[in-house]
């Protein structure tokens, strides 16, 4: 069995034996990818999407936090923490949900079973599994209609909108552990928990709560472990987040900051819808394309900016979208990140970032801090005692499972299965790493992006601006 985690939001330089002894223990005893990627934008769902499908965001199609689908709201973005408005969009012409196959279908299709858990939002869990070819337990739903009804008649209900982050994840723990498990007899289980992330958020990265919150995750996992490990032959481990974090310096709001520039009318306007990462310039409004990043780039507070690929020229100082691995037909014409700094939190963790007020800390921008994600690895066939910087990411993931299990990855991924990770595969040292830039064309000064490469693969690291 492949045992599956995210730990949302876990940086891996907080993997520690004061915060996560069992993960630290753990991971001293397997492999401690000290190189891995999470794709950008740095948020949770796309990441959710590129794990399913071991593709960047230009194939799977969920390029953002939030989508604006003008079939669904002409008006405003839709978000993609909520699962009816993703199956609303795989059932429009905007659809199918993620465009690339899935991890679930490929073992269904190879005639084995998945079963998946989440205690985020319930949209995050539906992307694990969105063709729901094995079962799925989310706090607030779950999936097929028959398993739901199963569950609620088991534990009598799911969750109140008001229960916590720990009922969550305990609710979702259980619901594997005492019956998805059993019954199923999988041989991939996906688990996917909504800390650190939340706590990191609301009182900053290594407060008290995100502290306990570290504590309580590593606590859970060591338990559900040593049950499986108790019976499962040969169990394998990942365990990984799906990004990193940055501590929110100065306040900065794009959608207010676009009204008072005169580059939108107003909140509820609909000339440049903002979505998460990303800037939909509506009909009306695309002729001040050029002139909007221009204003952009000029803009201290912006850290990256990348134009859909076909527009790049008309936008000097931009970087294309497919220098992030993004730019699809759902994307919006601009995607930015706020800019970002070394500075240290209160706490010391360094990363500091612009930020939308009224919370600690966040993610999604293309600091090394939030690009850099854990990967620990641990079980039957993998290497033991080893640290690997051989570059990798979160694509690689689903490829490496498939490996594991003998099945081929399909020639769709984008990712690469990780065999340095493997007991038979070759020394990690032994894999050439170099490094690249890329910079505008026009404005070679204005953005510089970096990037890893090993194995012909080639990951983002962050952005820097001139
Ligand atoms: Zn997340």
């Amino acid at each position: 069995m492949i045992l599956l985690v995210v730990w949302d939001g876990l940086r891996p330089d907080l993997v520690s034996p004061e915060h996560t002894p069992f993960l630290a223990r753990m991971a001293a005893q397997g492999v401690t990818c000290s190189a891995s990627h999470a794709v950008w934008p740095t948020a949770t769902r796309i990441n959710a999407a590129s794990l399913s499908t071991g593709c960047y965001p230009a194939k799977h199609g969920l390029v953002d936090n939030e989508l604006y689908v003008p079939a669904l709201d002409p008006r405003r973005a839709i978000s993609c923490a909520d699962w009816r408005a993703l199956q609303a969009m795989a059932d429009s012409e905007a659809g199918p949900l993620l465009m690339a196959p899935t991890l679930g279908e490929i073992l269904a299709g190879a005639g084995r079973r998945m079963v998946s858990g989440g205690s985020g939002s319930p949209g995050t869990t539906y992307l694990t599994n969105p063709t729901v070819t094995g079962p799925i337990v989310n706090w607030a739903v779950a999936w097929p209609t028959g398993f739901e009804a199963e569950l609620a008649e088991r534990y009598r209900r799911l969750l109140r909108e008001d229960s916590d982050s720990v009922a969550r994840n305990r609710y979702v723990i259980g619901a594997l552990r005492d019956l998805m498990i059993p019954a199923q007899r999988p041989d991939v289980v996906t688990l996917w928990l909504t800390e650190p992330d939340h706590a990191q958020h609301h009182y900053g990265l290594l407060s008290d709560e995100a502290c306990q919150m570290l504590r309580h995750v590593d606590a859970e996992i060591e338990s559900l472990h040593a049950h499986l490990a108790a019976t499962e032959q040969d169990l394998t481990c990942f365990m990984l987040s799906d990004h990193g974090f940055d501590t929110i310096g100065p306040a900065i709001q794009m959608e207010t900051e676009l009204i008072a520039a005169g580059f939108k009318t107003g909140p509820a306007s609909d000339d440049v819808v903002c979505a998460g990462c990303s800037l939909y310039l509506t009909e009306g409004a695309q002729g001040m394309l050029p002139r909007l990043a221009e204003w952009l780039l000029a803009q201290s507070w912006v850290g990256a900016l990348f134009v859909a690929d076909e527009l790049a020229e008309a936008c000097p100082g931009a970087l294309p979208q497919s220098a992030a691995r993004g730019g699809h037909r759902r994307s919006g014409q601009i995607m930015y990140s706020y800019r970002w700094t070394n500075e240290p939190s209160t706490t010391g963790v360094p990363g500091t970032i612009y930020g939308s007020p009224g919370m600690a800390a966040t993610h999604g921008s293309t600091s090394p801090y939030t690009l850099r994600n854990t990967l620990i690895a641990w079980g039957a066939g993998i290497k033991q005692g080893i640290v690997s910087e051989v570059p990798c990411g979160i694509v690689d993931v689903a490829p490496t499972v498939l490996h594991l299990l003998g099945i081929e990855a399909p020639a769709t991924m984008d990712g690469r299965g990780l065999d340095e990770l493997l007991t038979d595969g070759p020394d990690p040292q032994s894999i050439a790493v170099t490094h690249t830039t890329r910079r505008p064309k026009g404005a070679p000064q204005a953005q510089v992006a970096h990037y890893s490469v090993a194995r012909e693969h080639s990951y983002l690291d962050y952005v820097t601006r001139g």
